[in-house]
């Protein structure tokens, strides 16, 4: 790749999203006094793009550390649902692949992974079902009390209401935690999405029902792309703005790291970056983020049919 396409990538992928992100209307309030006063009128945008482009030029010219605009950050491939359009193929894990991080674990990775970057501007705990994740709570407040890291979302899929203790700690950083509801009340019996809301009500602290629209997951097999098609399907693909950390590994989405979980297929390194890896990649990140394609790819459907959220499978699907 070019210079000139790697950091037209970087920007697109990068600087762009974290430009948008702070130009929004609830991140300011909560977060950052500059970005609300920057936020209001179209001029003031204007003003702020210029500089924060110049610098993040330049900051990649020099080789600073990227921020990172949102992350996933999975606690768990344990799931109390089983949807069979899955973004993070919960319905490829069998008994013998689950997996849930400990305490002392998340508490290394989250310092490693800050390693990498200055600010995380959103970061957001996930599953399969991150309030079956033991000590979530000591994480979110581990999560929380770090400086570099802005906005802390749970994602729940509304069928546990959030203990007393997991309140108590979203309270207490209430301009910075904030729960996600995946309310899918549509096609699920358990979805207890009413009395939580109730709770969190009660308690004072941020939420938000999710009503994004879901795509249909397909087969997951190798399909032998060429380069050409990589770039096209993750171009068009709607989980390509995510970042995922698995296990010690950064990927380009969740389904990407359920992939290389799950099948014994060898990916170039440059695709997967080690956090618990000693030497500190300072370049990791921003190669990471200047690639146009990854070869997980090759295991997804082109097909851009959109799904009702939530429905449900007995099936347990392969890899193949
Ligand atoms: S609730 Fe559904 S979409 Fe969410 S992690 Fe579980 S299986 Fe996946
Ligand atoms: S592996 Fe590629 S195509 Fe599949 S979901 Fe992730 S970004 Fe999209």
């Amino acid at each position: 790749m070019s210079f000139f396409s790697s950091i037209k990538t970087f920007f697109i992928r990068n600087t762009y999203r974290i430009e948008g992100y702070r130009l929004r209307s609830y991140f300011n309030i909560s977060n950052n006094k500059i970005d609300a006063i920057f936020s209001k009128t179209k001029f003031r945008k204007i003003i702020f793009k210029i500089f924060f482009r110049t610098i993040y030029f330049f900051k990649y010219i020099l080789n600073l550390k990227p921020n990172i605009h949102s992350i996933d950050f999975n606690l768990t491939t344990r799931c109390n649902l089983n949807c069979k359009d899955c973004a993070s193929l919960m319905p490829y894990y069998k008994a013998e692949n689950q997996w849930t991080i400990d305490i002392e674990t998340f508490k290394k990775d989250l310092d490693n992974l800050l390693l990498y970057t200055n600010k995380i501007y959103r970061l957001k705990l996930i599953g399969g079902e991150p309030l079956l994740v033991k000590g979530i709570e000591e994480m979110l407040d581990y999560a929380c009390s770090k400086k570099k890291i802005i906005s802390i979302i749970i994602t729940t899929n509304t069928s546990i209401i959030p203990s007393d203790k997991l309140c108590k700690t979203l309270k207490k950083y209430n301009k910075k935690a904030l729960v996600e509801l995946s309310d899918y009340s549509n096609s699920i019996k358990i979805s207890k999405c009413t009395e939580i809301e109730k709770k969190l009500k009660e308690n004072d602290i941020y939420y938000f029902i999710s009503n994004y629209e879901w795509f249909e997951c397909g087969k997951i097999y190798k399909r032998n792309r060429t380069q050409a098609e990589l770039i096209q399907i993750y171009k068009n693909c709607f989980q390509s703005p995510c970042l995922s950390l698995f296990d010690g590994k950064i990927y380009n989405c969740t389904k990407a790291a359920a992939i290389n979980r799950l099948t014994n297929f060898k990916f170039d390194e440059q695709e997967i970056i080690d956090i618990r890896d000693i030497k500190i990649r300072r370049n990791a990140l921003k190669k990471f983020y200047s690639r146009n394609f990854y070869s997980f790819c090759t295991f997804c459907t082109s097909s851009q049919k959109r799904v009702e959220r939530g429905i449900q499978t007995k099936e347990r699907f392969n890899i193949t």
